[in-house]
């Protein structure tokens, strides 16, 4: 049989590493948005963060309401550019209600900066960013600094849990580091 496992180098984050970092983010977040005066939205951008949206959303226990956005970089794929065109804009509207972003992996973070800029300009009463994911690799300073982070990740090319290669392996249930050969 045919299986992704094979083109899977190394594991980084089985599915029991990333139950437990979702569940801890869960409950942060659960505790933070607590409260009468608190309106939360979550929003995910497609189609990477629809994974850990899923879950995300089910580790949180205070009302919370859900929307997506689709957006396109321009140029290389491989590298943010932070010009990005909005595919599919948000149903809901934001103003005064408390933002989330939700997001599967931050690298440059330039993706995410044009995006809180534009939603920040329809007046959420807050804005965050949660991220499953951070490169932070030394020396590299991201363009954002998400409120929420699940865990770090080295500077490799991973794939699982929502993130793609060539659109393949969103459905693996761990992260993992692609075989060389699989790309090259
Ligand atoms: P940024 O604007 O933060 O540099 O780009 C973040 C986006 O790049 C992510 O939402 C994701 O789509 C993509 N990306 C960055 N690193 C990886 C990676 O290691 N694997 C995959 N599959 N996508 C990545």
């Amino acid at each position: 049989m045919d299986t992704m496992d094979k083109d899977i180098e190394r594991v980084l984050f089985s599915e029991e590493d990333i139950r437990q970092i979702v569940q801890r983010m869960g409950a942060q977040i659960s505790e933070d948005y607590a409260g009468e005066d608190k309106d939360l939205v979550l929003i995910a951008v497609l189609r990477g963060a629809v994974v850990f949206m899923g879950d995300l959303m089910r580790a949180i226990d205070v009302p919370l309401a859900i929307d997506f956005m689709a957006v396109s970089s321009y140029g290389d794929k491989a590298k943010s550019s932070g010009i990005v065109r909005i595919i599919k804009d948000l149903d809901v509207d934001i103003k005064d209600r408390d933002v989330l972003i939700v997001e599967d992996i931050l690298d440059s973070g330039l993706t995410l900066k044009y995006l809180m800029k534009n939603l920040s300009a329809r007046h959420p009463a807050s804005i965050e960013v949660a991220t499953f994911l951070w490169k932070d690799i030394e020396g590299k300073q991201a363009a954002i600094n998400p409120k929420y982070v699940g865990t770090h990740c080295p500077d490799a090319f991973v794939v699982g849990y929502g993130l793609d290669f060539a659109e393949k392996y969103r459905n693996l249930p761990y992260v993992g580091v692609l075989k060389p050969e699989v790309y090259s």
